[in-house]
């Protein structure tokens, strides 16, 4: 790995130039043509993207930010990481794609891996996958195959969007449109422990309960201390699965390879599941479900689930070369420490729009006194830093594992010196 471990990487010039992308043309051009292109689910994008090497990216226009966002809680090594690049493109010159009637030593190396990670006792296994969407969607099925359908989550929640995965979110506004959705959910307020003793007393007998640790998409919010542990003890003594979503905390984004591996978060609790994708293959479309101990293993049964591309050994490169970096180069350390400075510093800061930073690790949410996050992020932007208003009053940071004090620091010089009249509706 020596050899490109050190400096600058450059992709190779392609064997045939004119099968190259092409990359010029102004944002405003290529804005233009997305809106005649790409289907417009997302809205207008808020810069075209040509490049980018370590914790920053640069525009079509050249104009340079820092990548405060890192694609959501995706980039974990940063942009163009040598390490990974070599990584995936070794493989994809070795054996890019084969069937899941065939296994690659990457695949299988990449399993194990996760296991180790997870802690995960003898007897359990990984299902691999292209996204969180998917690793849920099969979590989802899982919990059918208990022979019960009662399927508790919590209000906030965000799971993906795929129709089993939409079941499990709670946002009315993602849901309504495509209902009726799988059924058999119901939703408990968040944190709640009173109301989830109550769901387990009453009703139908429980399949599962499925919650994030610390939900991302609604603010970075961390299940109070001791709800993951109550949740352990109801779960096994109703014989219901406890399955954890970790596609946004896992991976080490919270300064441990899992959330629920914070011991004030999880009270070292042991789940029967877990999920993860987004940071798993450090921008590369990677997602796992991990089931814990034999009988949860083995739920799904032969031929009871199935996927084309996942575990493929290019993602499977990817998702070994992350974890490889992460280890190597004492990701895990910096990532609690920068996170711990980094809200250290925004909560000194006396700002009147700034009320608080919460979170764990490099995953972390700023608590404003206005519903201004969506004017803030566009000033960031403008001020060459990328960040994501979450909700009105909440701006979410996931960036880079990679990130350096000292660029984390020109952040929160820029919030020292925002100016306080926004604007609510500015
Ligand atoms: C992003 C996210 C998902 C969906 O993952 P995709 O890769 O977008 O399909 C699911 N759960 C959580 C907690 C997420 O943050």
């Amino acid at each position: 790995m020596s050899e490109i471990s050190t400096g600058r990487h450059r992709s190779p010039a392609p064997a045939d130039a004119g099968l190259a992308p092409a990359t010029d043309g102004s944002g405003a051009q290529w804005t233009e043509r997305y809106t005649h292109a790409v289907m417009d689910t997302f809205g207008a994008p808020q810069r075209v993207l040509v490049r980018g090497e370590g914790p920053y990216v640069w525009d079509a226009d050249g104009n340079r930010y820092l990548d405060l966002l890192g694609g959501i809680a995706v980039n974990a090594l940063g942009h163009a990481h040598p390490t990974l690049t070599a990584a995936i493109s070794a493989q994809l010159g070795t054996l890019g794609h084969v069937s899941n009637f065939f296994a690659s030593p990457t695949q299988i190396a990449f399993a194990e891996r996760l296991l180790a990670l997870a802690g995960a006792p003898d007897g359990s296994r990984v299902f691999l996958t292209n996204s969180g969407t998917e690793a849920n969607e099969a979590a989802f099925k899982l919990t059918r195959r208990t022979g019960r359908t009662r399927v508790l989550a919590l209000e906030g929640a965000f799971h993906g969007r795929s129709m089993g995965a939409l079941a499990l979110t709670h946002k009315a506004a993602y849901r309504e449109p495509f209902e009726p959705l799988p059924g058999g959910v119901e939703f408990l307020p968040f944190g709640d422990t009173e109301a989830l003793e109550a769901a387990f007393a009453d009703g139908e007998p429980v399949a599962a309960l499925v919650v994030e640790p610390i939900q991302g998409e609604a603010g970075v919010l961390p299940l109070p201390p001791g709800y993951l542990v109550r949740a352990r003890e109801l779960t096994r003594e109703h014989g219901a699965l406890l399955i954890l979503d970790e596609v946004q905390t896992g991976m080490g984004r919270t300064g441990t390879w899992f959330a629920h591996q914070l011991p004030h978060i999880g009270g070292g609790i042991v789940p029967d599941a877990v999920t993860v994708a987004k940071g798993l293959g450090g921008g590369f479309p990677v997602g796992a479900l991990i089931a814990y101990g034999e009988p949860v293993a083995t739920l799904l049964a032969r031929g009871q689930h199935g996927t084309t591309f996942g575990g493929n050994p290019v993602a499977s490169a990817a998702g070994l070369a992350t974890i490889g970096v992460i280890e190597r180069d004492g990701l895990l350390e910096h990532v609690t420490a920068l996170g711990r400075r980094l809200r250290d510093r925004i909560n000194g800061l006396d700002h009147p729009l700034v009320a608080t930073a919460r979170g764990e690790g490099l995953l972390i949410g700023i608590e404003l006194t206005a519903p201004v996050a969506p004017q803030i992020a566009a000033r960031a932007l403008e001020a060459g830093f990328v960040v994501n208003p979450c909700r009105p009053t909440t701006i979410r940071l996931a960036p880079p594992f990679v990130l350096t004090d000292d660029q984390a620091g020109t952040f929160v010089d820029f919030l020292a010196g925002l100016s306080a009249d926004l604007g609510e509706g500015a």
